[in-house]
């Protein structure tokens, strides 16, 4: 009686799967035709927009019982495959790529990044002297922020501006956040700094330039040390997050990216923050974001709008360059914060980081 029931049960499963079958096959002829055009326009075959919008589509006319997170598997598959249809190469999954990962959280000494927790990064954009450092650094420490930047390989324009002080750079920012108990961050630019940029420094920065220097990617990948990669000022998100899945790939999944601006037509900003980069990157990967909002502007006036609008759209974080007396700054002089419009910053950011204390 049952088994009558089970055979029943089954062919109808067959004749389903034959329809699942026959759609298939539909809507690969239909991709490959949408490949075809794409093809001769020179359009990009892969689009995120489009897929996404499959998506909630999808999970809108989901009424089960297949969960959304079911449904979103399959049609997953099912778009990888599209692809493939259309030509493009077989995608390997990204490690880098949202998935069904929820937020990493990168933990660097005490201090953990990512997943939800708003983090400030500050200090001086170069290591100038210990004086400085030590300035800067105890002024961080009484308002609770836990990591100082301060580079000690500045890459500048002008062969001619201070260049920074290179490994003293990296010694002072030891002694300095060892004194104050603060993590520190500095960009590396060589391979050949690597090994002793790990001994001295908790997060090591990859900067707008170097977004795409591959031997450095794969020589931090290799590693385990927290990275800051920046995006290229000339790099599409596309470009950015092949770049953080050189070092992925490599086996470092301490990764944080930072949007910093990118190179427009626009003449009032030194560069212009691409805020949209900010949900996209938290929705395509699940590495935290950061924006420096002292780069993306290269003006102090519009900073706490810039921090704010950051965090509003979901940043992990804001790093910004703070000085002393920034009118005699060695570099980026007219974009350093004082110590009072920092504080200001903060004041005016507070609300949107519960985190802060
Ligand atoms: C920096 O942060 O010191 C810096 C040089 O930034 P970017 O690489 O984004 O220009
Ligand atoms: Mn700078």
């Amino acid at each position: 009686m049952s088994e009558e029931r089970i055979g029943e049960y089954r062919r109808e499963i067959d004749r389903i799967n034959e329809k699942i079958l026959r759609l298939l096959n539909k809507r690969a002829e239909i991709t490959t035709r949408i490949g075809e055009i794409k093809e001769s326009e020179g359009v990009e075959k892969f689009d995120p927009k489009r897929e996404s919008e499959q998506f909630a589509k999808l999970t809108k006319l989901n009424r089960g019982p297949l969960s959304n997170e079911i449904i979103k598997k399959i049609f997953r598959e099912i778009f990888r495959y599209s692809l493939s249809m259309m030509g493009e190469d077989q995608r390997k999954p990204m490690l880098v790529h949202r998935g069904d990962k929820s937020d990493t959280v990168v933990k660097v000494g005490n201090v953990e990044i990512g997943g939800g927790k708003s983090i400030i990064i500050a200090g001086p954009c170069a290591v100038e002297n210990e004086r400085q450092l030590d300035t800067i650094a105890s002024f961080l420490r009484s308002l609770g922020v836990p990591i100082m930047r301060g580079g000690a390989f500045k890459p500048r324009t002008s062969p001619y501006a201070f260049q920074g002080l290179g490994i003293d750079g990296f010694r002072i920012m030891l002694d300095v956040c060892k004194r104050y108990d603060l993590l520190s961050i500095s960009e590396v630019v060589d391979t050949h700094h690597v090994e002793l940029a790990m001994e001295y420094i908790d997060i090591l920065q990859i900067g707008a330039r170097n977004m795409a220097n591959f031997e450095l990617l794969k020589l931090l990948g290799a590693t385990r040390k927290p990275v800051l990669l920046k995006r290229g000022y000339m790099a599409t998100l596309e470009e950015f997050v092949y770049a953080a899945e050189y070092i992925m790939s490599g086996g470092n999944p301490n990764l944080l990216l930072c949007e910093r601006g990118i190179r427009t037509f626009e003449r009032w900003t030194r560069n212009t923050l691409d805020i949209s980069a900010v949900p996209i990157l938290k929705q395509e990967t699940h590495l935290p974001i950061f924006v420096d909002v002292s780069h993306s502007a290269g003006r102090k006036d519009i900073i706490p709008a810039l921090a704010r609008a950051s965090l509003a759209s979901g940043a992990d974080g804001i790093m910004v360059e703070i000085h002393h007396n920034p009118p005699v700054a060695l570099s980026d002089a007219s974009q350093q914060l004082d110590f009072d419009q920092f504080q200001s910053l903060l004041k005016t950011i507070y609300p949107l980081c519960e985190d802060l204390s």
